[in-house]
Formats: structure tokens, C-alpha cells, sequence
């Protein structure tokens, strides 16, 4: 008999050497293993509302439940008409013109469109203008897909929004596109048009791509509006991306979707290629999707637990109060979205890891965050707390950060 080879080491693909996604990295391993050991961990680190007691709507529930005898097959790789006719009526609703359902992807989740655009459209040496900081994914994905992510700063002291000259500054002849996360993770900032139309003329005139992640556009407060990227950008090949997940508290159903928009007169190719990838994978989820149309024509949305009294409300502002009032932390007031990003006073807390930092501050106090640079933000000297516990848990869990910080601060 031939002797057995001598096992070699199995090493991942090189593709995936610049590849990062800090939001479920080596920290969160450690979490799962104190939970192992059975200490409790409070968890501001996940937007995952169903895990803090947000339910999907009822009515959504029961029609998938009622459609799961019809969701055995696969469907269309775009997916069903119901939902694809109702996501078109919810583009018609938001001011974008001429989507027609052709023109409309459903996912499992936006997650899954994400990598699908990004493959579809990068070649090596091409660069993605990407927020800092941003939804790590967005960065992760220009990079498994063989492009380069270019970061653009968005300003703190500007409430968050993406600095126009700064995204100038980094244009060069390989910039093809430019993504942009409104209402924005992790930062909660919402986007006013002016900026909007900032960016499609600079989009125009550098004829780039615009992909905008809208996931969160109906999670608002303060009485706040969102306005489509794709309202705004008729000239630009525009890719707007949304799903179930925030809005109707349905993460794990995985149904998302993304909508070709704007100038598509030369985009044939591209589109080709994103149809292929659309048909490799088959079609998404099919109970996922048959909840789409419920949620979509319904009243069932996230606007009473963000209005006036409303839970996400009321704990934003119980949460930024109590993070504001450790000294040397400062906060943007979130317009939107389920997170903050507090900024850590270099001079009283000089952080040289902000990963170890986030580390030590779980085995102190058994609060789980995510290190600023996990987003892809510059400087280790943020974190982003999510605001979905009750408010109970989350004065006991900052409370637990504010005692942290003092002890850092003294030593
Ligand atoms: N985009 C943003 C900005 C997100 O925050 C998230 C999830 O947290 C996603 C996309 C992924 O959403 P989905 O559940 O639709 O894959």
C-alpha cells in the first residue's frame, strides 16, 4: 500500500489576508467562553434587537408561518414577484424613479449583496471610497472581492458627516465607487440632503458608482426623516441597499434586498455579472422573502419603539446622558440606528491597543463593546455601545464602564 502523505498545514486563502471583521472577532471568542463558564456578560456590542426582547411583528410572523408550505422550492434568483412588487412600491414611496423589478435583488440579507456587488464590479488595483468609520462588512468585502479600500473621513465635530473635501482628496484614476451608510453604523448620524447632493456631484464628476446602505432608514428619532441616496442621484448608476432586519426586527430571517437605481445605460455588463452571481447562489431564503410583502404593506414598522416614550428612544437617551457624564467621554447624539460612538479623551485614557483595551475592560466588568478601530476608525481612542438592553441593564452596564474608566484613568 502507498504510504499516507504527510498532512500538510491547511492554510486559509490568501485571498483573505487583508480581510478583517472585528465585530465577532477574538473578543467576542473570549466572551462566549466566560458565558461557558457561566459568568453573565451584558452585550452592547450586537445589534441583534430580538435578543433583547424587540419582537418581530406578529403579523409578519403568522404570514410566514402560513406560506411555509409554499416555501419549499427555489424561487427566482431575484426572488418572488410579491416581494419584488412591493419593494418596488417601497422605492416609489422613498422618490426613486423608474425601478422596475428586474431592476430589484433579494438576498439573505443585505449582508449577502454586499459581497455579491462587490464581486461583481472589482478588479485588482480598483478602489472603494468606504467610510471611517463604517460597517466593517463594507471594508471586508471590497477586500475579499480583490479591490482596495480607500477610507474617507467622516467628521466628528460635524455631527458625523462624511467631510466632501476629504473624499476629493482621495479620488484617483482607479476610484470607481463610493459607499455610503445612511443612517449610519456606528455613528447614529442621519444625512441631510445638501450632503447627499454633495456627494452625487462629486460621484458625477468622477463618474463613480454610489452603493448606499439604507438598512436603517426607518430607525429615526426625534421626529427625523430619511431621504433616499437614490432619491437625489438620477445621473449616477446608484446601488441602494435595505432589508427586514432593523426595521422589522427580523435579522434572522435573513431577507434583504438591493435595488439597481439611477443611469444604467452603460452598467449592462456589470448588471450581467450581478445577475450570474444572483443565479450561482440559486435565490435567498424563501420563507425570509415571503415576509417581505407583509412587513412592507404594513403598520407594523419600528415607529413606535423610536417616537415620543418609545424604548429605543427613551434608551438612546438614557445611554448617552450616563456616557457623557463619565468625565472625558464624548458623544454625537444619535439621529438614528441602534448605536453610539464615544469618543475616550487621548489625554486622560492614552490608549495605545484599543482591542486590548475592550478586552480588559470585559474580564473587569463583564461589559461587552467593540474597539473603534474595529470600524476601520483611525485612532484607538472610540468604542461603539449598542443601545439595545433595558434600561435597567444599560445604567448598571455603563455604570460598570464609568468604574472602568476611573480605575484606567488613575493608573
Ligand atoms: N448594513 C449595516 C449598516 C448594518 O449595520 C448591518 C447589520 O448590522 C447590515 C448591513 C447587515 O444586515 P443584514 O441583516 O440585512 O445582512
Amino acid at each position: 500500500a502507498a504510504a499516507a502523505a504527510v498532512p500538510r498545514p491547511v492554510k486559509k486563502s490568501a485571498k483573505l489576508a487583508d480581510v478583517c471583521y472585528d465585530i465577532r472577532g477574538p473578543v467576542l471568542v473570549r466572551a462566549k467562553q466566560m458565558e461557558d463558564e457561566g459568568l453573565k456578560i451584558t452585550k452592547l456590542n450586537i445589534g441583534n434587537l430580538a435578543s433583547f426582547g424587540f419582537d418581530a411583528p406578529e403579523e409578519i410572523q403568522l404570514d410566514m408561518i402560513r406560506n411555509l408550505p409554499n416555501s419549499a422550492g427555489y424561487s427566482d434568483s431575484k426572488g418572488i414577484f410579491a416581494a419584488r412588487k412591493a419593494i418596488m412600491h417601497y422605492t416609489q414611496q422613498k422618490h426613486i424613479k423608474g425601478v422596475t423589478l428586474e431592476d430589484i435583488y433579494i438576498g439573505n440579507g443585505v449582508s449577502e449583496l454586499i459581497v455579491m456587488a462587490m464581486n461583481a464590479l472589482l478588479d485588482a488595483g480598483d478602489e472603494v471610497l468606504v467610510p471611517a468609520p463604517d460597517y466593517p462588512l463594507w471594508t471586508a468585502a471590497v477586500s475579499l472581492s480583490g479591490g482596495t479600500p480607500v477610507h474617507y473621513v467622516c467628521d466628528e465635530a460635524n455631527g458625523w458627516l462624511p467631510d466632501l473635501d476629504d473624499i476629493r482628496s482621495r479620488i484617483t484614476p482607479n476610484t470607481r465607487a463610493l459607499v455610503l451608510i445612511n443612517p449610519n453604523n456606528p455613528t447614529g448620524a442621519l444625512y441631510p440632503e445638501e450632503t447627499l447632493r454633495g456627494i452625487v456631484d462629486i460621484a458625477r464628476q468622477h463618474g463613480l458608482i454610489l452603493y448606499a446602505d439604507e438598512v436603517y432608514d426607518k430607525v429615526l428619532y426625534d421626529g427625523a426623516s430619511h431621504t433616499s441616496l437614490a432619491a437625489v442621484s438620477d445621473e449616477v448608476l446608484t446601488i441602494v441597499f435595505n432589508g427586514l432586519s432593523k426595521n422589522y426586527r427580523s435579522c434572522g430571517y435573513r431577507a434583504g434586498w438591493m435595488v439597481v437605481c439611477g443611469d444604467k445605460r452603460h452598467a449592462q455588463d456589470y448588471i450581467e455579472g450581478l445577475n450570474m452571481l444572483a443565479s450561482m447562489r440559486l435565490c435567498a431564503n424563501v420563507p425570509g422573502q415571503y415576509a417581505i410583502q407583509t412587513a412592507l404593506g404594513g403598520y407594523q414598522s419600528i415607529d413606535d419603539l423610536v417616537g415620543p416614550g418609545g424604548r429605543l428612544r427613551r434608551q438612546r437617551d438614557l445611554a448617552h446622558e450616563l456616557i457623557t457624564a463619565i468625565p472625558g467621554v464624548s458623544c454625537v447624539k444619535p439621529k438614528a440606528a441602534l448605536y453610539m460612538f464615544p469618543r475616550l479623551d487621548p489625554e486622560m485614557y492614552p490608549i495605545a491597543d484599543d482591542q486590548a483595551f475592550i478586552a480588559e475592560l470585559l474580564e473587569a466588568e463583564r461589559v461587552l463593546l467593540v474597539q473603534g478601530t474595529g470600524f476601520n476608525w483611525i485612532k484607538p481612542d472610540h468604542f461603539r455601545l449598542v443601545f439595545l438592553p433595558h434600561e435597567d441593564d444599560l445604567r448598571d452596564a455603563i455604570g460598570r464602564i464609568a468604574r472602568f474608566l476611573d480605575g484606567y484613568r488613575k493608573r
